[in-house]
């Protein structure tokens, strides 16, 4: 009986201590607890922090110390993957990004966002084959479209011409947005490379189709005259440029010189070479006016094509248009041997090249790039139909 009394003693005693252990222990939790919440709130602000003062190294490792502590927090991840893109440090953003990805507990809206950012780092990376795969993935939600984006821009950089039709296609639907003069341009460069693998029937399909998306497309117009000019079809050519000369003859440039060979061929090389005269009015400055200048020269000679510069100086003085000129006085001096002349034009015509040669450019409209040649696609933003068909010699003047 003593034992059961001692024993009615010290079972409370045992739950009590049990009891006031449980506390103690949840105490200590909780205390260590509010130490790590306490270090990832101070790394965060810390992180934060630096990040706004650029300070764009100290805040990552303030970052990951974070991550560290609490491995499941997502936006983080985010960010941090995001960051090291941004530094170029690719590899670590996939890294991040795959991580996030291969996760089971993470919501379907965070998964796509992962597909989507691991595709741009693959991008970035110019692993083309990997970023279709991750972007392909984003099937929907608010990374749907941006994916699209991506996947069209990188479709043209890989100059896959019907993946980036379907994009855009898609894209359009999507945005609401009217996609067709991409498109359009997209067919056009099918219509290029049929032209170069002598496919000429697949070219007149691509042609075709650029003008069912844009009816009277300027490139259409003009690659269906090279397209009639591959098929020996001369007349052709000219009917389908006829209207690049008539409609839009800020363009007359990029086909100069294949109008005057299909002229050339119908003999009718005069008559070609007179309805180009008659837009050096307004292309003062551009390429037509070397071209029409060379054809001149070959067809009329020297002093014809002084007198035309001359004409074109009146009118819409240019640099180009005076080393024109210069250029038919050398030559004139040259045929009736004046060499005390022709050193004092050549100096002129030296000085005046160089300048002409370094400011005669076509500007891209959207980023400023400016090129010696014509792009129908900037090289330097990728957009299209952005460059002013005419050429100018410098800052405001055309
Ligand atoms: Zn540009």
């Amino acid at each position: 009986m003593q034992i059961q009394t001692s024993w009615l003693v010290l079972i409370p005693i045992v739950f009590g201590l049990g009891w006031l252990a449980a506390r103690w222990e949840m105490r200590l939790q909780e205390f260590e607890d509010d130490v790590e919440q306490t270090k990832k709130q101070h790394s965060t602000f810390r992180g934060i922090n630096l990040l706004l003062s650029e300070q764009h190294d100290k805040a990552i490792d303030a970052l990951v110390e974070v991550a560290k502590l609490d491995p499941e927090t997502t936006e983080l991840h985010f960010a941090l993957g995001s960051l090291f893109r941004r530094r170029g440090e690719t590899e670590r953003a996939i890294r991040v990004h795959q991580h996030l990805s291969n996760r089971q507990d993470i919501l379907p809206k965070d998964r796509s966002h992962a597909a989507y950012e691991l595709g741009r780092d693959f991008l970035r990376a110019g692993m083309l084959d990997r970023a279709e795969s991750s972007l392909n993935l984003v099937i929907e939600g608010r990374y749907h479209l941006p994916a699209k984006v991506a996947l069209l821009e990188m479709y043209q950089i890989e100059k896959d011409w019907r993946k980036a039709i379907i994009a855009a296609t898609e894209l359009g639907v999507l945005e609401k947005k009217n996609y067709q003069d991409q498109i359009a341009h997209f067919y056009c460069e099918i219509a290029v490379e049929s032209m170069r693998s002598k496919n000429l029937i697949a070219a007149k399909e691509a042609i075709d189709q650029a003008f069912y998306a844009v009816p009277h497309h300027i490139r259409a117009t003009i690659l269906r005259g090279e397209l009639a000019i591959a098929q020996q079809r001369p007349h052709e050519a000219i009917e389908a440029w006829g209207n690049i000369e008539k409609k839009s003859p800020a363009y007359l440039h990029l086909i100069a010189d294949k109008w005057m060979k299909a002229h050339a061929e119908l003999s009718l090389e005069q008559e070609g070479l007179e309805k180009l005269k008659l837009h050096l009015q307004e292309q003062g400055a551009g390429e037509l006016l070397d071209m029409v200048f060379k054809h001149v020269l070959r067809i009329e000679g020297p002093k014809q094509a002084q007198t035309l510069m001359n004409n074109v100086m009146l009118s819409t003085p240019s640099l180009t248009a005076m080393t024109k000129r210069l250029e038919a006085q050398f030559l004139i001096a040259q045929a009736s041997a004046e060499e005390a002349s022709m050193a004092e034009i050549k100096a002129s015509l030296d000085l005046l090249k160089q300048k002409t040669n370094s400011l005669a450019r076509y500007t891209c409209s959207n980023c400023g790039f400016r090129a010696r040649r014509f792009y129908w696609q900037c090289p330097g933003c990728n957009h299209w139909d952005v460059y002013s068909p005419k050429r100018s010699e410098g800052i405001g003047s055309v």
